[in-house]
C-alpha cells in the first residue's frame, strides 16, 4: 500500500529521476533541503540517455553526494508491479525505441542501490499529496497534459490501478462543435482525450500553443476536452483535488477556461459552486519539480 505519510526520522539522500518523453531530469534529494543537485538529459536513445543520467549520479558521488535509494517516475506504459519479473520495464507504446528497457535493473546494476519505479503521474500525484496542491486530501487526481495525457489517481489511502496503472488519457470525449474535422493523434484510438487534447494534438491543428492568442478557439476546444476529463473524474471518484499539470497548463489562462467549461458541462449536477470548482481543479503546487519530487517520494518508500 502506498500511504502518503510524514516520513519523519533520519534524512537520507535519495536519487530521483523524472523520466519524461523529451527530458530525463535527474536529481538528488534530502528531506528538509529539497532537491540539492539536478541535471536535465535529453530523451533520445535509451543507451545514450541512461548513460547521461548515470554520469550525473557518478559525478555527484565523486563530490561525496551518495544516495541510498533511487525512485523513478517514468513515462509509460510501464510495468509498475513490484511482484512482476519485468517490474520497471517500459512496455510497447508510442516511444517504441524504449520498449523493453528496464529502468530498475539498469540503475540497480550500475549504482548498487535499490530502485523503485512508478508512472510519472503517480509520482507527481504522491509528491503533490505530500508537499503540494493536494496536501491534506484523502483523494486526489493528477492529470498531466503534455506530449501525451496521463493521470494518477489516489483514493482511500492508496493509488488506484495497482498492480497496473490507469490509462485515463485514452478515455473517449465528446467532440467540440468547431473541432469536428481533426482525426486526432492517438495511434491507437485517433480522437480519444490524448488524441485531441495533448500538447501535440493542439499544435498539430492550431500551431505552437505559446503563440496561440488567449481567445483562440483552440483553447476553448482544449478546455472543453479537459473539462470533460475532470467531470469523468468527479463522477467516478469524487476527488477532493484534481491537479492539472504538464507543459500545456503553463498557459496561465487555461485553468480558468477549464473551470468555466466544467461548470457549464456539469450543469450543477454535483451542487458545486464556482468556489468549489476553483478549489477542486487546480494547477500543481510544485510546478516543474513535481516529477523529481515524485521520484524522491518513491525512493523514500524503499530507503
Ligand atoms: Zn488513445
Amino acid at each position: 500500500m502506498t500511504r502518503v505519510s510524514d516520513g519523519a526520522g533520519a534524512q537520507p539522500i535519495l536519487a530521483t529521476i523524472d523520466a519524461g518523453g523529451t527530458t530525463f531530469k535527474c536529481g538528488l534529494f534530502q528531506e528538509g533541503r529539497g532537491i540539492i543537485a539536478s541535471a536535465r538529459i535529453p530523451t533520445t536513445r535509451p543507451d545514450e540517455t541512461l548513460k547521461g543520467c548515470l554520469k550525473f549520479f557518478r559525478d555527484q558521488a565523486e563530490k561525496g553526494i551518495k544516495p541510498g535509494a533511487m525512485g523513478i517516475a517514468s513515462f509509460g506504459p510501464l510495468d509498475v508491479d513490484p511482484n512482476s519479473d519485468s517490474y520497471g520495464t517500459i512496455l510497447a507504446g508510442p516511444k517504441s525505441l524504449w520498449a523493453g528497457t528496464n529502468l530498475k535493473v539498469y540503475f540497480e546494476t550500475a549504482m548498487s542501490i535499490p530502485v523503485a519505479v512508478d508512472t510519472d503521474v503517480n509520482g507527481a500525484l504522491l509528491a503533490e499529496l505530500k508537499w503540494g496542491a493536494a496536501q491534506g486530501s484523502d483523494s486526489a487526481a493528477y492529470v498531466t497534459i503534455g506530449t501525451g495525457i496521463g493521470a494518477g489517481l489516489y483514493c482511500n489511502g492508496d493509488l488506484i490501478g495497482k498492480p497496473s496503472h490507469p490509462e485515463f488519457g485514452h478515455i473517449q470525449v465528446k467532440r467540440h462543435e468547431a473541432d469536428k474535422d481533426f482525426k486526432g493523434l492517438c495511434s491507437i484510438h485517433g480522437d480519444c482525450l490524448e488524441g485531441l487534447a495533448s500538447a501535440n494534438a493542439l499544435t498539430e491543428r492550431f500551431g505552437n500553443p505559446i503563440e496561440l492568442p488567449e481567445d483562440h478557439m483552440g483553447w476553448e476546444a482544449e478546455a472543453y476536452y479537459l473539462a470533460q476529463a475532470c467531470i469523468a473524474l468527479s463522477l467516478a471518484l469524487r476527488p477532493e483535488r484534481i491537479v492539472l499539470g504538464g507543459g500545456l497548463m503553463l498557459a496561465p489562462h487555461l485553468i480558468g477556461k477549464v473551470r468555466e467549461q466544467y461548470k457549464n458541462l456539469a450543469n450543477n449536477y454535483l451542487g458545486q459552486s464556482e468556489a468549489d470548482i476553483a478549489d477542486l481543479i487546480v494547477t500543481p503546487g510544485l510546478g516543474d519539480d513535481a516529477g523529481l519530487l515524485g521520484g524522491a517520494y518513491l525512493a523514500g518508500t524503499i530507503s
